[in-house]
């Protein structure tokens, strides 16, 4: 192999997934220089898995969160240090386990650069096929780039960035969240953002009462009981079969899906099971956790062919299968453990957690007046934002996403994140295909679906490796 110098842009769970395919695959050799970037903080477990709150728990059990498959995986590591082996383990535990097996993977080759530092500008230059990476006032020279930012900022719906007591970003909560209970608290959002932010409030301050508001007041299902699912009509093999011309029509995918639902013995009445009535709504999941449970593995066994076939939608396939079903999909995709949600039932129970939704406006002239479209208004000290990030990149997107943006390196994929190919190559409107720059992450959501989980994000982190090993051969 020529000498070929790396650049990974972001050392969360995606880079070092990349990072540990390309030094484990069988074309591998130490020809390859490859740098990784991010901040020390960030440096192996990214935004998710920080140091942060011990009560911010990973929403999928223990022994199925997975860095690859080599040894220790991340349940022997905690026991090997001493860690009990909860279902529900802390994020931060996980981040610990990512950064020892960064640091593992450093200390076995020497051709591993790990740099404390974020990239603040990337050009490329077409005639020698190279980029030019800016950092402290520095200009590294790469041949291939990994782009692995994670997700793109907070979206602000009211526009309060910049508000005194608005906080833009709750994470890490421990630094970001209030610790005194005095001032009245409401929480932009109910999703699983929010959801942290309430069990550390409750749980680790003096905080009494927390208000959280939104749109339609509806959180993320409870999990239930794990049911083995073997697909056998929504397979790889059916699905392709499905694709003429570069396309497949949601019509045949529902049809094989709803098939799929029929075979599993899940009633598709699930997915229309919520009331708006949030706390009902969890209480039912909690009451009813084999279907449920059923309901969601289904739903997971199938998410890596639909991330797989998302990219064959047509345009308004797309764009129907987002408004129309991806809603469905989503409540039942990432689900809250069911000890999280019955700590949550006893607060609304207790008058501790009021979840109010329809809110319209919030008026940042005296506090925070926050008002509903049915005419009730909340006047709150601090407001938390806990919405979740945008998907949608900016050209004034600050960092390195505004400025490939700005040198049309990459263009902004209307369903959300950059223009990828089918390999993750970015597409740039002024060079075309960029054969040696691939985007894993966040930054792919519209063409990658729910492709976020560890596990999808190792399984295209695999492919990528693969896909760089045979352009380079
Ligand atoms: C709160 C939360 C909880 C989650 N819980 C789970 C879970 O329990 N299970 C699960 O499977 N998934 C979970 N996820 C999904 C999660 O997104 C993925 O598991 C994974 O952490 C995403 O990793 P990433 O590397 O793509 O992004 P990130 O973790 O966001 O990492 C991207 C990194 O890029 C760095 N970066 C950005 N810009 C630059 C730059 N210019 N130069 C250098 N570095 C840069 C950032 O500092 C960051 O560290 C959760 C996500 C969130 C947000």
């Amino acid at each position: 192999m020529t000498h070929q110098r790396i650049a990974i842009v972001g050392g969360g769970f995606s880079g070092i997934s990349l990072l540990d395919h390309l030094v484990s695959n069988s074309e591998y050799d130490e020809s390859l220089e490859i740098d990784i970037y991010d901040k020390r903080s960030m440096m192996g477990n990214g935004h998710a898995y920080q140091e942060d709150s011990m009560h911010l728990l990973l929403n999928i059990p223990t022994p199925d969160m997975a860095f690859g498959d080599k040894a220790p995986n991340f349940e022997s590591w905690l026991q090997s240090n001493g860690y009990a082996t909860d279902t529900y383990t802390s994020r931060s535990l996980f981040g610990r386990y990512l950064r020892s097996r960064l640091d593992h993977i450093c200390a076995s080759y020497k051709n591993i650069e790990v740099r404390y530092a974020m990239i603040e500008d990337l050009q490329y230059d077409s005639s020698t096929r190279c980029f030019a990476l800016y950092s402290e006032g520095q200009k590294k020279v790469y041949t291939h780039v990994f782009l692995t930012v994670g997700q793109l900022e907070y979206s602000d719906p009211y526009n309060l960035k910049g508000i005194t007591n608005y906080i833009f970003d709750p994470y890490p909560v421990t630094d970001n969240l209030p610790r005194s209970g005095e001032k009245a608290i409401g929480i932009l959002g109910c999703g699983l953002s929010a959801i942290d932010c309430i069990r550390y409030l409750l749980l680790e301050t003096d905080t009494q009462e927390v208000h959280a508001f939104s749109r339609s007041g509806e959180m993320p299902s409870v999990r239930g009981t794990y049911s083995e699912i073997t697909l056998q009509f929504f397979t790889s093999e059916r699905l392709h079969k499905l694709v003429h011309n570069d396309e497949i029509s949601l019509l045949e995918l529902k049809a094989l899906f709803v098939r799929e639902l029929a075979h599993q013995g899940v009633d598709w009445r699930l997915f229309f099971r919520r009331t708006g009535n949030t706390r009902q709504d969890l209480q039912y999941d909690l009451e009813h956790p084999e279907a449920v449970g059923k309901l969601q593995y289904l739903i997971s066994a199938a998410n890596p062919l639909f991330s797989d076939i998302f990219q064959y939608l047509s345009h308004s396939d797309k764009s129907e299968f987002l408004s129309k079903y991806h809603p469905l999909i989503e409540e039942n995709h990432s689900p809250m453990p069911a000890p999280v949600a019955e700590g949550l039932v006893e607060w609304m129970d207790s008058g501790k957690l009021r979840i109010i939704e329809n809110i319209n406006n919030i008026d940042a002239s005296d506090g925070f007046d926050v008002s509903t479209a049915d005419g009730w208004q909340f006047n709150m000290d601090i407001i938390i934002n806990a919405t979740g990030p945008s998907v949608k990149v900016q050209k004034d997107d600050g960092g390195v996403i505004g400025s490939i943006l700005e040198h049309f390196l990459a263009s902004p994929d209307e369903f959300g994140g950059l223009l990828v190919d089918q390999n993750h190559h970015i597409i740039s409107a002024r060079t075309g295909t960029v054969r040696e720059m691939f985007v894993l992450g966040a930054l792919t959501y519209g063409s990658n679906y729910l492709s976020q989980s560890v596990h999808l994000l190792n399984r295209s982190a695999e492919k990528i490796v693969k896909q760089f090993y045979a352009q380079t051969k």
